[in-house]
């Protein structure tokens, strides 16, 4: 395994030639082991022969310890598993945990495209980006080949997102597959008594397969490992999910032993692993609120620890609030903060009057202000000063947020606080009360200090603004 350019360095042409769009071979291979560029990104690698041996090694160990897998095609594709680390804070996490929801194939034709528009529809505003769910899961409650293909020819006529083809039945599988061709759908599942029917069809389709053995870590591995042995490189493992009690913390554990060998070199189990929070449905929580809680909280724990892929049954704001966020937030990297461009924002429709505020460029601080202010409608000018994406009250201490780093923020996105507003004066954030003397030097600006929380601007402004 490769693990620093230099390494990697070693199998480039080594010729500086830039057709990557690097400057040089070793700027390339960084690309390769912090993962933003691929070995295809360089062409005289693929193309000239000479270096096809190299290319081939190259792939070889750079590839992840856990293999990727990927669920479905196009824009909407889902890649699971693929990481190298069982910490996050040791590199980072690839590939956040993908949510699938369920439809049943005895639901009527309607309820399944109400339930699949829900899912692909479903849209998240966080931090900048929209947080979305990843796919649909097509359970086949009826066992019966006919109505599973009449299902599943439904889900995919009405959205983009990969499916699951759930069944331990091989010809139900085998009917959703007909109907799925050229889909990538993945199989759920084979098992101790089906692997050989489910396996020949994975090879025969060619699509990612689960196998799955209840709290049997020995009976998961020999399936993998035949599955491996028969060719089937795309394997997904399912340990079983037990929802409540000893059998859950089993399940922690299972995930855990899994997880821990494939990084540390267990080829025959360094597959995504699949968690099953549905199953809170079945732990006899009559309730549907608690039912919802409880699956948001095995959402929760195999999030964490090292569910790739999900399926999930509620669809109730706040069972997959939490679910998105946390996933985004565990698969953040840890390398490179979440920031938004350095610049001058308008804050609803400000004028020459309007208050102007800074803040840092950390996304989490800039929404959060952002939002304090729109959503009471406080037209403002608001500038994310660049402080590597660092918070305000770090920033101030750290260095990274000082009276120049304003000053230069304010000269760089053209606005003059002499000729752009008539006040001349400039509202800080409270946690930064200590640059208050400096700004005033440096921009020569009156300088007012706001509250130590966003969330009191709308109470701040009532009494303070206009100066
Ligand atoms: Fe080096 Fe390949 Fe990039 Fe050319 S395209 S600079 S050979 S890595």
């Amino acid at each position: 395994k490769i693990n620093s350019p230099l390494e990697a360095y070693k199998y480039l042409p080594q010729t500086n030639c830039g057709e990557c769009g690097q400057p040089t071979c070793m700027a390339f291979a960084s690309t390769l082991i912090d993962r933003s560029g691929k070995t295809t990104d360089c062409p005289p690698l693929i193309k000239e022969k000479k270096f096809a041996k190299k290319l081939a090694e190259l792939d070889r160990l750079l590839a992840p310890e856990i293999r990727q897998v990927t669920i479905g095609v196009g824009e909407r594709a889902a890649n699971i598993g693929g990481d190298d680390v069982l910490y996050r804070h040791k590199l980072t996490f690839f590939n956040k945990t993908k949510m699938f929801f369920d439809v049943a194939d005895n639901m009527d034709e309607a309820a399944i495209v109400e339930r699949v528009k829900k899912i692909s529809d479903y849209k998240k505003f966080y931090v900048g980006r929209n947080l979305l769910l990843d796919g649909v899961a097509i359970r086949a409650a009826s066992n019966d080949p006919a109505k599973f293909a009449t299902a599943v020819k439904k889900v995919i006529e009405n959205t983009e997102l990969p499916v699951i083809l759930c069944s331990f039945n091989p010809a139900v599988l085998k009917a959703g597959l007909e109907v799925a061709k050229g889909k990538n759908p993945l199989l759920y599942a084979a098992n101790k008594d089906n692997w050989k029917e489910v396996g020949e069809l994975a090879l025969e389709y060619n699509v990612p397969v689960v196998v799955s053995a209840f709290n049997d870590l020995d009976g998961l591995k020999t399936l993998a490992k035949t599955f491996a042995e028969a060719g089937i490189k795309d394997i997904v493992l399912d340990p079983g999910t037990y929802p409540t009690g000893k059998g859950l913390k089993d399940t922690f554990t299972n995930f855990l032993k899994i997880r821990r060998a494939g990084i540390m070199g267990d080829t025959e189990i360094a597959y995504p692993i699949m968690a099953m929070p549905l199953t809170a449905w079945m732990a006899g929580i009559a309730d549907p609120v608690s039912a919802s809680y409880w699956e948001t909280v095995l959402s929760s724990i195999f999030t964490i620890r090292y569910g790739d892929i999900m399926l999930l049954h509620s669809m109730e704001p706040y069972a997959t609030m939490p679910e998105v966020h946390l996933a985004e937030t565990i698969y953040t990297d840890p390398r490179s903060p979440v920031a938004v461009d350095s610049k001058m924002y308008k804050v609803g429709n400000p004028t020459a009057d309007s208050p102007v505020l800074f803040t840092t460029n950390f996304a989490l601080t800039y929404y959060t202000v952002e939002s304090d202010l729109a959503s009471n409608g406080i037209d403002c000018w608001l500038l994310a000063v660049n402080t590597d994406g660092i918070g305000v009250e770090a920033a101030a201490a750290g260095g990274q947020l000082t009276a120049d780093k304003v000053k230069d923020a304010f000269e760089k996105s053209g606005f003059d606080l002499k000729s752009d507003v008539t006040h001349n004066s400039v509202v800080i954030p409270g946690l930064a009360a200590r640059l208050q003397g400096d700004i005033e030097d440096k921009l020569n600006v009156k300088v007012m200090v706001g509250p130590m929380d966003s969330g009191r601007l709308p109470g701040w402004m009532e009494k303070n603004w206009p100066p």
